[in-house]
């Protein structure tokens, strides 16, 4: 096993598979215009692959697709098939806007994938245009629906709360994802780069929606998955179940065994992590698998990253990066190193 300063280990793996995106979420992608990671430097499945049999070897057990918009990668389920080759992995999962799913959900399951999230903020279509630019509601809608029908592990919902566009919308999204048997996770706004629309009133706090949820439904119980976490995930009496993170108001990087894999093959510790180790530059200069699982041990060792605590407990919490920061460094916003 490999562990950080603070006896974190490195189980958890995100990889990007691209910074491109179809929708442009405001939370996310506010921005007209957008740097591009140049395309030579994209990694091809074959390195993204070797790199996640290192990664493997030193202990990573969940390996999650993410982007931009994973989907848009062609052929996304021959990178699947690559992957679930590495019997360690315990958990191989996507994250999707979900507008192309209804397409490839059945391919993506036969390929190996084992569960499959998919991010919807409203139900209402007029509100996706207003805030994602994307007229595609349908799609999405069709896309939950062929992931329930394609027999993955689990389907859940992600669903950021913003006030004063879909926080009318969390009972709505609750009942939604229930009547479908589907665990929908809410999550609080974060102040991560490319957020630079982001303001600490939109943010509506775990407690918030779940006091909310509580006056509608009744009790709410918390369900504790681990001993030193705070509960994520609740039940309510009729046994559904939801999650609520609470991201921003009150983070537990102490817990946090997530590593971060960009398009372009560069290492992170953290979702607001500066550092970065550029993997791709080791794979093409001709680097041994032992000489790269090296360099990944010393940079996790030296880890003692807490991002979000570290910004929750700012007096004055504002944007993260403005948007000339972003574009010095695509590697900052979060549609790159993949959320
Ligand atoms: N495009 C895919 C999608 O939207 O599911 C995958 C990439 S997206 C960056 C991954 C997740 O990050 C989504 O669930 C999205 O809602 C979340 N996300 C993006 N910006 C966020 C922000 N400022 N605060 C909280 N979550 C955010
Ligand atoms: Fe929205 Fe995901 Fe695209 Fe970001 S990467 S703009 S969250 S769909
Ligand atoms: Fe992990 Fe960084 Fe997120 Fe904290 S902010 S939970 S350390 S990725």
């Amino acid at each position: 096993m490999t562990v950080d300063v603070l006896g974190r280990p490195l189980r958890n793996l995100r990889i990007s598979v691209t910074d491109r995106c179809n929708m442009r979420c405001r939370y996310c992608m506010p921005e007209a215009e957008y740097v591009w990671l140049p395309r030579e430097s994209i990694l091809t499945f074959e390195e993204i692959d070797r790199l996640a049999g290192i990664f493997v070897g030193l202990g990573v057990r969940k390996i999650r697709l993410t982007g931009g918009e994973p989907l848009l990668r062609h052929a996304l389920p021959t990178l699947v098939r690559l992957l679930r080759r590495h019997e360690a992995v315990r958990d191989l999962a996507l994250t999707t806007n979900g507008i192309l799913l209804a397409r490839s959900a059945q391919a993506l399951r036969e390929a190996g994938l084992r569960r499959v999230t998919v991010s919807i903020d409203t139900l209402q279509p007029e509100r996706m245009v207003a805030f994602a630019r994307s007229a595609r509601h349908a799609e999405v809608l069709a896309g939950i629906h062929a992931a329930t029908a394609a027999g993955f592990d689990s389907v859940k919902l992600n669903t950021v709360v913003i006030r004063g566009y879909n926080d009318d919308e969390v009972l709505d999204l609750l009942t939604f994802a229930r009547d479908r048997g589907l665990e929908v996770r809410f999550i609080e706004y974060m102040d991560v780069g490319g957020a630079t629309d982001w303001d600490q009133r939109k943010v509506v706090s775990q407690q918030e929606i779940l006091a909310s949820i509580a006056a509608e439904h009744g009790p709410v119980t918390e369900l504790h998955q681990s001993g030193w976490a705070p509960a994520e995930r609740f039940r309510l009496a009729d046994g559904s179940t939801f999650g609520v993170i609470a991201s921003t108001t009150a983070p537990f990087c102490r817990t946090c065994d997530r590593a971060r894999l960009t398009a372009d093959g560069t290492f992170l510790l953290c979702l607001y992590g500066e550092r970065g180790l550029d993997l791709r530059e080791l794979l093409r200069t001709g680097a041994s698998d032992e000489e790269i699982a090296g360099r990944i041990r010393d940079t996790w060792s030296s880890r003692t990253d807490r991002g979000a605590e570290v910004r929750a407990a700012l007096p004055d919490r504002g944007i993260l990066h403005q948007i000339d920061s972003l574009r010095a460094d695509p590697r900052r916003e979060m549609h790159t190193r993949g959320g």
